[in-house]
């Protein structure tokens, strides 16, 4: 029996990004592909609020890839750079800098937190210049946000680039990167993009292409942007164009599954995201759940990171998968054998039956793990909570 993938990427895709993907795959010149790729372009910038000045760039890879594109255009040897630590990937974020010859400040909250503004902003002004400020939107091994406005404040009054994470938050989360000032948002297809995995996605603003300009040697081939623009920009004015092979089967899906996330203005799909999310919090407070977040205010809306009851471990899992639902066991080396992981985001977040069935598949388990819980009322929690107006 196929169960539904409710683990934070790769996810259930929509029935319109499975047909995109599955046709032949698509010669990389053809007008088929090349209409995809120019419309995928425009709205990129469309879901990422980057306005005409941003630069998206579709690579075939994961998000590590897009990670280490940051890292390889934006770092030299001997640059600082200032991590905010809230997870696993933002120690990941450190050790792709270090190779690319960083210099790493890294600031960290207690698991669970994220680290203060008044600190972040006290050791830009102490241990700088630094070169870029990296932060992860939502940690996928906590569950924590970022708020990543005030960052971006920081980072403009400090002459700082700001950089984010978004793997796990891209489409799912508020991001207003014009606005807001950010330098380069990047993301994976297989999370809130919604697609299978294969395509490092992300949009670099001016300050980001002009720091890439200004570098005294070029970076990586594959990952250098300005290997990439041209073609990019060729695909942009509807022209064939080739530099590297991109996965012209996923770029089919990236147009059809960017243009449902747009399909009523990128403000609805995030409030789409916010509500299944609330409402899922609420289902799990009534069984008795806590959360790895220590407050709402830093509690993502694309995943669930959960403490197991006491008395339950991580055999809970099987007894979920039995229920119909897969879920994914804890990352975090803090809480790997302690809490679990429910992704809920992308077209999942859109469809109440999968949300649903994930409640019940865990109340279930709970019981039998021999947990007293009242499954019915966490159903009831979560349709009310899905039933809030807009
Ligand atoms: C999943 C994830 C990554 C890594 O992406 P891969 O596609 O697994 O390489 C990086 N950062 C965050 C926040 C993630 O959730």
């Amino acid at each position: 029996m196929a169960t539904l993938l409710m683990i934070p990427g790769p996810v259930e895709l929509s029935p319109g990004v499975l047909a995109a993907a599955s046709v032949p795959p698509p010669g990389h010149t053809s007008p088929r592909l090349i209409e995809a790729f120019g419309r995928s372009i425009e709205r990129m910038r469309e879901v990422w609020r980057s306005g005409p000045s941003g630069q998206p760039f579709i690579l075939a890879g994961s998000g590590t890839l897009a990670m280490e594109v940051a890292a390889a255009n934006l770092v030299e040897p001997g640059d600082k750079a200032l991590v905010v630590v809230t997870g696993y990937f933002s120690e990941r974020m450190t050790a792709i800098l270090h190779r690319y010859g960083a210099e790493v400040t890294e600031v960290a909250a207690p698991v669970g937190e994220v680290p203060a503004t008044g600190e972040i902003r006290e050791v830009l002004q102490r241990k700088g210049p630094f070169k870029a400020l990296f932060a992860t939107h939502v940690d996928t091994s906590t569950g924590v946000r970022v708020d990543p406005e005030p960052l971006c404040r920081l980072a403009r009054e400090a002459g700082v680039l700001a950089v984010f994470d978004g793997v796990c938050a891209t489409a799912g989360e508020r991001f207003d990167m014009a606005d807001w000032g950010a330098d380069l948002y990047f993301t994976a297809s297989q999370k809130a993009i919604g697609l299978p995995p294969g395509l490092a996605l992300m949009v670099a603003g001016e300050r980001a292409l002009a720091a890439r300009g200004a570098r005294k040697a070029a970076p990586p081939l594959y990952l250098d942007w300005e290997s990439w623009l041209p073609i990019h920009r060729a695909y942009e004015e509807r022209k064939p164009s080739y530099f590297a092979t991109p996965a012209t089967s996923l770029v089919m899906a990236l147009e059809t599954g960017l243009g449902e996330i747009l399909e009523n203005g990128i403000e609805a799909r995030i409030e789409t995201q916010g509500r299944a999310a609330a409402a899922l919090r609420a289902a799990w407070k009534t069984l008795g759940l806590r959360f790895v977040p220590r407050t709402e205010e830093v509690t993502g809306n694309t995943l669930s990171v959960l403490l197991f009851p006491d008395g339950v471990d991580a055999s809970l899992l099987p007894q979920i998968a039995a229920r119909g639902v897969t879920v994914a066991g804890g990352l975090h080396p803090a809480v790997k054998a302690t809490s679990f992981r429910l992704g809920h985001m992308g077209y999942t977040a859109t469809r109440p039956d999968y949300l649903r069935k994930a409640v019940e598949a865990v109340a279930g388990a709970l019981q039998e793990s021999g947990a007293r819980v009242d499954p019915e009322a966490a159903v009831a929690a979560l349709e009310s909570g899905l039933a809030v107006p807009a």
